[in-house]
């Protein structure tokens, strides 16, 4: 009998990927530094005294990234979203209660894995875009009891960012509930401080902040989560992502499943880049760009969605103006300029990224300009010339700390 399926026509891989490679400057994916790609091009043995000695100081940096000296830091292979189901499904089963605070997609898909999970999930909505309120909060926590508290730092759908974090976390300790928090989009690009904010579990992808390649994410559990994760006797439904067993990996170097080698590699790289640059340093040149690029876009005659003060400064989003087409100025930015930037999950919006290798002069400036002439050849009567003098302006004002 002949085999029953024949091979497929194939295509190789530059034929399909565009000959000039898009800079990515939407909420992620972005772009990688270079020493992050060529360690992603790298196979060892995922056991062995030399990935011991990659796991051990991989462990050390992230220690500083997530500014913790709680040792159940680990990789997850898998997107943010694994990291994030780690999390709920370590801490949670049926029966436990849980407050999803809940300000866009991102902090709803953590209500959503906890409620796949079986726990009673009550929910605080704000509206897109808004912060969450701290008094709602309070009221909330004052009239029932919960097991663990879900919110995210930075909302990447909106653009918004929770600045009352450390207060909306003293008043969930305070009455009891664990914290878990999505710092995906904000860690290493704006303070989270996980001990002295004693925040109980943080999750985290590659390839926002850190800028290193997707598939690969961190979470780090404080002391209390991990008492709750040792002591669970109720039975897990995952196996990959059973916490203690990956500690098997992470902690005592031995076979969970095969480690995403290439990918830690790269996240070792990533968070080496970090930890030279410096966390404050970092977070300097996240806030000087992001400040740059809204003041550029609001001088080109665009309006900006989220109010200042709630304003996230790893993500921006921009209201596109009546009569334009979202959808045709990323599709002329990509054919005409070379840069990818985002649309939204149904909101009239257009997202700029700022997280890692796009807080780069030459990638601000590129994106600002391909994004103007775009608006304007779609019949928007912006001016460009002064969106790019505004962006000038903050990039490049201290001669002695200018964004590079
Ligand atoms: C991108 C993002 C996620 C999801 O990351 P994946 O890697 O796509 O699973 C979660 N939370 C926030 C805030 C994000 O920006």
């Amino acid at each position: 009998m002949d085999q029953p399926y024949k091979p497929p026509l194939t295509t190789p891989l530059y034929k399909i990927l565009p000959q000039e490679p898009l800079l990515l400057m939407g909420a992620g994916p972005v772009p990688i530094p270079t020493a992050v790609a060529h360690a992603n091009g790298v196979v060892i043995n995922h056991l062995g005294d030399t990935m011991n000695q990659v796991v051990g100081e991989l462990k050390r940096m992230a220690q500083y990234a997530f500014q913790t000296n709680s040792d159940k830091v680990m990789g997850v292979a898998g997107p943010a979203s694994a990291a994030m189901e780690m999390g709920i499904t370590n801490l949670l089963w049926p029966g436990r209660k849980v407050l999803a605070l809940v300000n866009g997609t991102f902090s709803a898909r953590m209500g959503c894995m906890a409620e796949a999970v079986g726990a009673e999930v009550d929910y605080i909505r704000a509206e897109e875009p808004s912060p969450l309120d701290l008094d709602e909060i309070k009221a909330q926590l004052a009239k029932k009891k919960y097991d663990v508290v879900t919110l995210v730092q930075g909302e990447t759908s909106c653009g918004i960012c929770n600045y009352n974090l450390p207060e909306i976390v003293a008043a969930c300790k305070e009455q009891g509930a664990l914290v878990m928090l999505d710092a995906v989009v904000t860690l290493t690009t704006m303070p989270m401080w996980m001990d002295s904010w004693d925040i109980d579990v943080v999750v985290t992808g590659g390839q926002k902040g850190i800028s290193s390649i997707p598939g690969v994410s961190l979470i780090a559990f404080s002391k209390a989560a991990w008492d709750v994760v040792e002591s669970r006797t109720a039975s897990m439904p995952h196996w990959c992502l059973d916490a203690r067993k990956a500690y098997r990996f992470w902690g005592h170097q031995q076979y969970h499943y095969t480690a995403p080698v290439p990918g830690i590699l790269a996240l070792y790289e990533a968070l080496r880049l970090i930890c030279e640059e410096t966390l404050q340093k970092r977070f300097m040149r996240h806030k000087r760009s992001s400040e740059a690029l809204q003041a550029g876009i609001e001088a080109m005659g665009l309006e900006l969605f989220v109010p200042k003060e709630f304003r996230l400064n790893s993500v921006v989003s921009i209201k596109v103006p009546k009569g334009i087409d979202a959808y045709q100025v990323r599709k002329h930015m990509a054919e005409k300029f070379s840069v990818e930037i985002s649309g939204a999950f149904g909101l009239d919006i257009v997202r700029i990224g700022q997280m890692g290798e796009q807080c780069r002069s030459h990638a601000l400036f590129k994106t600002l300009y391909a994004m103007g002439m775009a608006f304007r050849q779609l019949g928007y009567s912006g001016n460009v010339a002064a969106g790019m003098a505004a962006l000038e302006n903050i990039l490049g004002a201290d001669l002695n700390d200018f964004v590079p």
